[in-house]
């Protein structure tokens, strides 16, 4: 029975923030203090996210995506990967990692079957890096993104664009796909850095983007967007990857909206923009059944916002939005 929300798009993807933790600082996703994280006994366990992925595997879901905080820094992360790429009727497991631990384990992640990794990745510059990120950890990412593809593992780099911080890396950037086939994608900064803050001004859209690799590679191309693609996908003849770029802030790609978000603490986020809609870990420690969790989930669904731009104005907790996305899993 797949799942449809009150527009009629189908749900058949679910992203799982498995922990609000994280071992960098990125500006543009934390303050440099860290945030408050959410209590140990607060977050889901690994026992009620195999019975939630269960659950939507049986409702239809074909795709989850592990994401965080960083993934990786949540104890025995490796073991609730094992059991989920057991899980029968799930079709893909895709990762988001900041790839500062994750190189001795790309090749446990290739004979799991991993479908995909997105690694982040805002500059190929190290002092940059430092800056962006506040840690001092450019090799090990690099190492991961390395390990990545000698293992053969569909690898997307992600890289927010931020004026002031990064812009001249963009090109770099773009060159990663010369050399590597890998999907280089820009992505628009949103206002989800734990601050509310986002300087508008001197914002980098994805046409803005677009037009400073254009300029360069007046040959780059359209290709064809995958369904339910939240990238504008394009080629440079002869280069290996291609070249995505995601407008998170614009929110275009809202019409085609597939998935659903579940946050560390067991919120179900039917969009990015909205501030949760209820907690799914509570009905379970309640002692919900699966048909009452379904109810639950079907209802929430039936109450969808169109857009990204209706959630954010339907928020309880007002505006600005002040979550970092470490909370959210992007
Ligand atoms: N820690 C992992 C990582 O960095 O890949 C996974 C979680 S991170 C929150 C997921 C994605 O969200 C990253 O690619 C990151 O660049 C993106 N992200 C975080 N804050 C953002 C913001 N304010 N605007 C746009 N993208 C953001
Ligand atoms: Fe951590 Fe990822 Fe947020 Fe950077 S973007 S602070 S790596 S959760």
């Amino acid at each position: 029975m797949p799942l449809f929300d009150n527009h009629g798009r189908v749900i058949n993807y679910v992203r799982i923030a498995v922990t609000d933790r994280c071992n960098l600082r990125c500006f543009y996703c934390m303050p440099e203090k860290g945030i408050q994280y959410v209590p140990k006994d607060d977050l889901l366990t690994y026992e009620e996210l195999i019975r939630l992925s269960r659950l939507f595997v049986s409702l239809g879901v074909e795709k989850i995506r592990i994401t965080g905080g960083e993934p990786f820094v949540r104890r025995d992360m490796m073991e609730f990967l094992r059991s989920l790429s057991q899980m029968e009727g799930l079709k893909q497991i895709h990762i988001t990692t900041n790839g500062t631990t994750t190189e001795p384990l790309v090749p446990e992640l290739k004979a799991l079957g991993i479908h995909s990794v997105n690694l982040s990745l805002d500059t190929l510059d190290p002092a940059r890096f430092f800056q962006i990120t506040r840690r001092d950890v450019f090799p090990e990412v690099m190492n991961t993104f390395h390990a990545l593809i000698r293992h053969g593992i569909p690898t997307k780099i992600n890289a927010v664009v931020m004026e002031g911080k990064n812009i001249e890396d963009i090109l770099p950037l773009v060159e990663l796909a010369r050399e590597h086939p890998v999907s280089v994608r820009f992505i628009e900064e949103m206002p989800f850095n734990g601050e509310g803050r986002l300087t508008l001004d001197q914002f980098w859209n994805h046409r803005r983007i677009l037009d400073h690799i254009r300029a360069r590679f007046p040959e780059i191309e359209k290709v064809p967007d995958p369904p339910h693609s939240t990238s504008y996908n394009y080629r440079i003849p002869g280069f290996q990857g291609n070249i995505g770029l995601i407008a998170a802030y614009s929110r275009t790609f809202c019409g085609t909206c597939n998935r659903i978000r579940l946050t560390p603490q067991g919120t179900l986020k039917t969009c990015l923009y909205d501030d949760g809609v209820f907690n799914i870990k509570n009905l379970m420690r309640a002692g919900a059944t699966d048909e009452q969790l379904t109810e639950s989930l079907v209802q929430a669904l039936n109450h969808r916002a169109k857009d990204g731009w209706e959630a954010e104005k339907n928020r309880n907790f007002g505006l600005p939005i002040s979550e970092s996305m470490s909370t959210i899993g992007g």
